[in-house]
């Protein structure tokens, strides 16, 4: 039996278990002087002035909320094309989330459905507080539209770059915040760099960075000019707002800062596997990833559509036969409105048809920095013999 190829695995090479070594043989385990190494190393590749280490994405996407000052009676926006944590961090702070339909082209969240529903939403005076548009598979969304748009309604911007970081917009690397107020990276196994679990958020605000910082320990501050009242001592901090212990440790920060070393090396072998499924994948009856020109994937995903009606096969079995095949599909994304945690908020099946319409013919076949062309070969044969 040949080996099961999963669809995305982490790359982890000698240098990357040294830089991981040489902290659990220090003194210092938590967050520290590795982690100060990677955020730095993540700001200057991005161009960002901060960039401030989280235990994951998803405490990336609360934090960031809460110092935008999202809360009880403000609107968060998401694409229903992503995971579910996207949507989840404005619930975490109390607010409402609504979703806008997707570009079928791209799968980003697609900026004409968002200004319509933005001219809506300002005649009803319920406009969302903030955007949080997803990189999907790591092709950004058109963020000048994105911006502009943000100017004029007055909501802020939260990029969701959790697929996207080693991509480029605008010849601009993804996470230098000039389209937005904050960006978000995570560093989960499958995602392009990986700490193991953890995330990032990247931003140029510095009232923005002091909130980040304080949120993700505790809400606690040692600086004596942010403090109410006398100094007691050189122990004495104050628990200003109310935060939460979302550190990163240093021995997940060593593997980051060597894996970002290798981002550049990452992204170029995903890139030339992309290209390499566009041409051996191009006759048959399916749907290849698009490309809007101003874009440069970072390639965290490579979604397939099936052309359902050229083929006699239904997308399920599909699915069935290559999983059976070795090969290990996935589906990015259920649409986030049709869980039933969202149904049970009101939303329903048909609310956002074209992102539902996308549901029903996408599969994301393996790409990973690891995969071997002969890999990717029994892939497209697996393919071909199943489309037949
Ligand atoms: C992976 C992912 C997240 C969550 O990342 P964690 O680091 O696992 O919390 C959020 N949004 C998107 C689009 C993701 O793909």
């Amino acid at each position: 039996m040949t080996a099961f190829i999963p669809y995305g695995r982490q790359d982890i090479n000698a240098a990357d278990i040294q830089s991981v070594i040489e902290v659990l043989q220090s003194d210092w385990l938590t967050q520290g002087s590795a982690t100060v190494r990677f955020e730095q190393a993540v700001a200057e590749y991005c161009g960002a002035k901060y960039a401030i280490a989280v235990s994951s994405a998803t405490a990336a996407l609360h934090i960031a909320c809460l110092a935008l000052g999202l809360g009880e009676h403000d609107y968060l926006w998401t694409s229903p094309n992503t995971f579910v944590a996207s949507a989840n961090c404005g619930l975490y702070c109390g607010a409402k989330v609504d979703f806008v339909d997707i570009d079928p082209n791209t799968y980003n969240l697609s900026i004409d459905q968002l200004e319509q529903k933005l001219s809506k939403a300002a005649q009803l005076r319920c406009l969302p507080k903030v955007l949080v548009p997803v990189h999907f598979a790591g092709q950004s969304c058109e963020m000048e539209k994105i911006l502009s748009l943000s100017q004029q309604y007055g909501f802020k911007v939260i990029e969701d770059a959790s697929h996207a970081i080693g991509g480029r917009y605008q010849n601009k690397a993804i996470g230098c915040c000039e389209f937005s107020d904050l960006t978000v990276f995570s560093f989960h196994p499958v995602k392009i760099i990986t700490t193991g679990e953890g995330g990032m958020v990247l931003t140029n605000r510095d009232d923005l960075y002091e909130k980040l910082i304080r949120l993700r320990s505790h809400g606690i501050t040692r600086n004596p000019d942010l403090m109410q009242g006398e100094v007691h001592g050189a122990w004495y901090y104050q628990q200003l707002e109310l935060g939460f212990n979302y550190r990163m440790t240093d021995i997940q920060a060593a593997l980051g800062a060597s894996q970002i070393q290798r981002l550049s090396e990452f992204v170029t072998r995903r890139r030339f596997l992309a290209q390499r499924y566009n041409h051996l994948l191009q006759n048959l009856p399916l749907t290849l990833p698009y490309q809007n020109i101003d874009t440069e994937s970072s390639w965290h995903l490579y979604v397939i559509r099936l052309n359902l009606d050229k083929i006699s096969t239904t997308h399920c079995q599909v699915f069935e036969q290559l999983r059976e095949a070795g090969i290990g599909v996935n589906l990015h994304y259920i649409p986030v409105h049709t869980h039933p945690y969202y149904q049970n908020l009101g939303f329903c099946w048909g609310d956002f048809p074209k992102s539902e319409m996308y549901y029903e013919s996408a599969i994301s076949i393996p790409l990973y920095y690891g995969l071997k062309e002969k890999e990717q070969d029994r892939i497209v044969a697996s393919l071909q013999g199943i489309l037949r």
